[in-house]
């Protein structure tokens, strides 16, 4: 656990008490500060006081007069579509309103840090999509070449339930637009920005929100090394506003499908080859082709993110290399859960928008293409010719025939993942996938997208025998 440093002896807020808030509660605790609980839902707040919080509601009149700070879980909207009540009267009060990201980030470096021959570094990583591909595969890479790595984040444990970092010790942390907006601290060695597209657009007022949220943990920080997905503008944006001019090696521009030929570094992938170039020179080159844990041009991109942070952190290009081979990949992201008379079956649940399924579709030859759920905002739009290797979609989702009607290939309404699946097994021929990645969230049939993948995976094994 890391102790909250600078609040001993002081009332903090903690609204939220589910995993993140409860782990908040404990850190300020070992810090000596003086935790004041509140969740709406009674159980949770019943599991707090088992512990031996407090817990004070926080919408009374006068609940914040002897609050030296509120700190907000991700969940709870603290402006957008609507301020949460309890953070409106915290900054009215004059309260600041911060959350477990800013209190890791004031607290992560002590002063036992003197003592240390190497200081500990943190790799925070955002953007829409790849985040936890990302976070995985680089953290993957450091633990095989022998590093004392920790990861943390919306993955792995919550940032102040890790362990205090040793001497030379690495943190990487996957950190949400949500989690970014609302730190008051946010100081990385290395941040990595993978991409950008439409998501989340109601809790951030629109796109420019968005960007803006995942901007900050560059602005405000200031990294020693800015990693930049700059296959949009806002990431080609972002990486002229960290660098100083063309020859500038603090940051290094990523990309998945374009050769970046400045005289910076870049590092990115064409053809399934990984490249990197450092002051013009080619400084070292990696087939992807056969990364099994990492299939499709998106998975590349974030395969030159980890490489780009491997690198700045002194590891050599053969070292990644090996790596790479042995990434095993995450569960419910490009996860090839069986291959059965030449048809692959694939589960990437967390397809949960239009940008991450098309993504998915164009990793893959020909595909049974299972789809639908609750959409998001932004509409199917950025599906229109992603869709090219798609055979027929079998729609899922209380919507579904809504859904079904927007798509540009033939289509069929199933509704549930059984009739989904057996209908897209019957149609299956060999050299085909059986794609599951839905374009859309999971809550109007399942309880999270975890739960939709393992639907499907039971589905599909439980008919293969
Ligand atoms: P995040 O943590 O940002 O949600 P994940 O690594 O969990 O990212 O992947 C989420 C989804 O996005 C998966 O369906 C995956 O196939 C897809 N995806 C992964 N990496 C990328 C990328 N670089 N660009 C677009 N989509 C991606």
């Amino acid at each position: 656990m890391i102790p909250v440093l600078g609040f001993a002896e002081a009332n903090v807020a903690v609204l939220g008490l589910g995993r993140s808030g409860l782990a908040t509660a404990r850190a300020l605790r070992a810090g000596e500060a003086i935790p004041v609980c509140w969740d709406d839902n009674p159980a949770t707040r019943e599991a707090a006081e088992a512990e031996g919080f407090t817990c004070r509601d926080l919408h009374k009149q006068g609940a914040f007069d002897d609050i030296a700070s509120l700190i907000v879980s991700p969940g709870i909207p603290h402006l957008y579509p609507k301020s949460n009540p309890v953070v409106r009267a915290a900054l009215e009060a004059g309260v600041p309103v911060d959350n477990d990201i800013g209190l890791f980030f004031r607290s992560v470096a002590t002063p036992e840090w003197d003592n240390f021959e190497r200081l500990p570094r943190v790799v925070a990583v955002t953007g829409s999509n790849g985040k936890s591909t990302t976070v995985a595969l680089l953290h993957h890479i450091l633990e095989s070449a022998g590093k004392e790595v920790q990861m943390a984040g919306n993955i792995g444990r919550g940032v102040l339930d890790i362990d205090p970092p040793t001497d030379g010790g690495l943190v990487v942390l996957e950190l949400s637009s949500y989690q970014i907006e609302l730190a008051r601290s946010l100081t990385p060695d290395v941040a990595i920005f993978t991409n950008l597209s439409p998501d989340h657009l109601d809790r951030h007022g629109g796109l420019g929100g968005y960007f803006a949220a995942k901007r900050r943990l560059f602005a405000e920080g200031g990294p020693d090394r800015a990693i930049i997905g700059v296959d949009e503008d806002e990431g080609m944006f972002l990486a002229g506003q960290m660098s100083m001019g063309q020859a500038d090696d603090r940051v290094i521009r990523v990309s998945s499908g374009r050769k970046l030929a400045g005289a910076g570094w870049n590092v990115f992938a064409r053809k399934g080859f990984l490249s990197e170039y450092r002051k013009g020179r080619q400084a070292g080159s990696i087939d992807l082709r056969a990364m099994t844990g990492l299939p499709g041009a998106h998975n590349h991109q974030n395969a030159c993110a980890a490489y780009a942070a491997a690198r700045t952190l002194g590891l050599a290009p053969r070292m990644i290399e090996g790596a790479l081979e042995t990434y095993p990949g995450l569960p419910h992201r490009s996860q090839t859960i069986a291959e059965v008379d030449g048809v692959r079956y694939v589960n990437d649940s967390k397809a949960t928008n239009v940008d991450s399924a098309a993504k998915a579709l164009s990793a893959f030859k020909k595909v049974r293409w299972i789809c639908g759920g609750l959409e998001k905002d932004g509409g199917l739009e950025g599906l229109k010719g992603a869709t090219g290797t798609v055979q027929k979609a079998y729609v899922i989702g209380r919507e579904a025939a809504k859904f079904a009607l927007q798509l540009d290939v033939e289509a069929e309404v199933c509704g549930s993942m059984a009739v989904a699946v057996e209908r897209a097994m019957a149609d299956a021929q060999e050299g085909e996938t059986v794609l599951l990645a839905p374009a859309a969230a999971s809550f109007d049939q399942y309880d999270s997208f975890e739960k939709r993948g393992d639907d499907f995976i039971a589905e599909v094994t439980g008919r293969l025998g």
